[in-house]
């Protein structure tokens, strides 16, 4: 049952007959039982008196001018009260909506609100029980990332993609567009001859002469998976239920580089429960893609700046497939529960690597993950974002993805673990994924649960002391601290360096990339031009192929100013649009030159090449 719902029930519902109230607007007017929902407040919706439960979308991708023109037709059910149904719009061209006979349905359009958009209500007579929505974007949707053939590896054909999570579904979709409100979808997709079209669902492995294709999600999502990837796109499969999507040139060393995935999946299995959503495919796109990878049912969107050559980037994958339970399963209530989507599943991806890789191999992740934290903790400071639960209202909710839901939930689980031992906690997450599957999931459901069937003890509460690490700021100083063998190792030869030997002397056989991120940030901030050239002219980092490498050595060279690096740095900034990478770059840029100038000379040439959740973010930290 969710706390949250008698504040659900005072949000700004308009019945024509009555004023709100919680004795007569909850489902107990309805002719039948509805899941009672949580207040949402990132959504205009209003799922406890109208929601969708089937869309089916039918679309043409129109890449000359940068639009979709598409029909939203939903199933809904709804309240036996309720006169009107309400969706998330951004920024779309609504034309008409009809019901199920053809009937011309009432709707009327509200005022702009900068992060959600405008509620869509649609008037509902008593035997409405479908509303279909004709409509179409603009070109510049949020979500939409429309890349020009030059933008790709191929060249020859454009491509598009899409990034939901956190609001951006009503930016090509008129929807529901609240992580609470679960949906099944079918759709049909025309795009130009010669592509592919995927989508969060059963997909096609092979293009075909009409250029329609057809999907299905039979499990029913959250608006924020919903996704969509057009373009010049192959198959090879990898395992019996594992393959890759890529353009042509990148689909071998996509599913070389991904070659353990099956066994990742079945490692997963074996922790934490079946696998509930059949296949497990990962798209590679192009550099742009703004996240490290998007976790959208049955088929992954994954940057390719993980395609090291040598799988030591695949942790990624472990990440993406781990959310198929954490998140896609059970899912966070509302944005401020975030840290449930991520923080559980960082916790599931190094349990994954471990199993796949050993333990000493999931201590490097876990450390640098620590590492990472405690800078992020020492920046925040007191702020209230440093919660894992936090307060988003008023606010984009893409301001809460720090590593604060990632990594401080990351180590509360483990501060769980080691309190209760790992036998007990593995046997209650397994439990936690069952129960809840394919329902929400709030911070004050999961305190009370952990309590009442794990923190069984005052010893054991004041042990983990659950308060402090979920309303509190900062890093609490129960925090397990992570010792990696490996690591040791590395720090040895950092020390050695710092002594005066030369890069070559350095004991460096071996390493993986974990390695040499922690050999990389361990060097001291101050090193000179003879000791950067050393350590290049050893190593090759400016010449690097490996984006984790490329984007920690700048740390050291844009602050030391070795010039010998910064046509590199022009040049990653320009072609890749990962955020994660972007934005230390960019803080580094501005950092060594106040003025800006240097970093806004090259954002003037990159930024036609990032999404628009990357240019959200560095257009505010450039004044742009
Ligand atoms: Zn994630």
């Amino acid at each position: 049952m969710l706390r949250t719902l008698l504040i659900a029930l005072t949000g700004g519902w308009l019945i024509s007959c009555s004023s709100p109230s919680t004795s007569n607007d909850n489902a107990n007017e309805t002719d039948h039982q509805m899941t009672e929902l949580p207040l949402d407040v990132h959504s205009y919706a209003r799922p406890n008196f109208a929601r969708i439960t089937h869309l089916h979308w039918i679309a043409e991708i129109d890449f000359t001018n940068k639009i979709i023109n598409a029909t939203a037709r939903y199933d809904i059910d709804k309240a036996a009260a309720a006169d009107e149904i309400i969706l998330d719009t951004y920024g779309l061209n609504i034309e008409s909506v009809v019901d199920e006979a053809g009937n011309e349905l009432a709707f009327t359009i509200g005022e702009m609100d900068s992060h959600l958009g405008k509620a869509l209500r649609i008037g509902l007579g008593g035997e409405t029980h479908q509303i279909a929505v004709v409509y179409s974007t603009q070109p510049g949707a949020k979500a939409l990332q429309w890349l020009d053939a030059e933008q790709t590896a191929g060249k020859e054909l454009p491509f598009l993609f899409t990034q939901s999570q956190a609001i951006l579904a009503r930016t090509w979709i008129p929807i529901q567009d609240s992580p609470g409100i679960r949906f099944t979808y079918s759709a049909e997709v025309t795009v130009p001859n010669n592509m592919l079209a995927l989508m969060s669902a059963t997909n096609p492995t092979e293009k075909n002469e009409s250029g329609t294709y057809s999907f299905e999600m039979k499990q029913p999502i959250p608006a924020y998976l919903m996704a969509l990837s057009v373009g010049d796109i192959v198959f090879k499969p990898v395992g019996p239920r594992t393959g890759v999507y890529a353009e042509p040139s990148l689909v071998d060393t996509s599913a070389w580089e991904f070659g353990r995935m099956d066994e990742m999946l079945v490692a997963a299995e074996e922790l934490y429960g079946p696998y509930a959503w059949e296949r497990y495919d990962v798209i590679v796109l192009p550099p742009s893609f703004p996240f490290g990878g998007m976790e959208n049912p049955r088929l992954t969107f994954a940057t390719p700046t993980i395609l090291a050559g040598d799988r030591s980037l695949t942790a990624l994958i472990a990440h993406e497939l781990a959310h198929s339970w954490s998140g896609n399963l059970v899912t966070n209530a509302t944005w401020n529960d975030f840290w449930l989507n991520e923080g559980f599943t960082v916790y599931f991806e190094q349990r994954i690597m471990e199993a796949v890789r050993g333990r000493d191999y999931a201590e490097m992740l876990i450390a640098l993950g620590q590492q990472d934290l405690r800078h992020t903790t020492d920046e925040m400071g007191t702020s209230k974002d440093s919660h894992l639960k936090l307060d988003l209202e008023g606010r984009d909710p893409d301001d809460g993805m720090s590593d604060i839901a990632y990594e401080k939930g990351n180590f509360l689980l483990k501060t769980i673990e080691a309190a209760v031992g790992r036998e007990a906690f593995d046997n209650w997450l397994k439990n936690y994924f069952e129960r809840h599957k394919f329902q929400v999931m709030d911070t004050e459901t999961f305190v009370e649960e952990v309590n009442s069937e794990l923190l069984t003890t005052e010893e054991l509460r004041s042990e983990v002391r659950l308060d402090e690490w979920i309303y509190g700021p900062g890093l609490p100083d129960n925090c397990p601290e992570i010792t990696s063998a490996r690591f040791a190792a590395v720090d040895n030869q950092i020390e050695a360096f710092g002594a005066g030997s030369g890069a070559d002397e350095l004991a460096t056989t071996d390493w993986t990339t974990h390695e040499w991120l922690r050999f990389i940030r361990g060097l001291p901030s101050e090193l000179t031009e003879t000791q950067l050239n050393d350590l290049d002219q050893a190593f090759g980092f400016t010449n690097s192929g490996n984006c984790e490498i490329l984007a920690a050595w700048f740390q050291k060279t844009i602050p030391n100013n070795y010039a010998t690096a910064d046509a590199r740095v022009e040049s990653f900034l320009i072609e890749v649009g990962r955020r994660k990478f972007l934005t230390p770059t960019y803080v580094a840029l501005v950092e060594a030159d106040p003025s800006k100038e240097k970093a806004r000379a090259i954002y003037a040439k990159a930024r036609p090449n990032y999404h628009s959740v990357a240019r959200g973010t560095m257009d505010e930290l450039l004044d742009w």
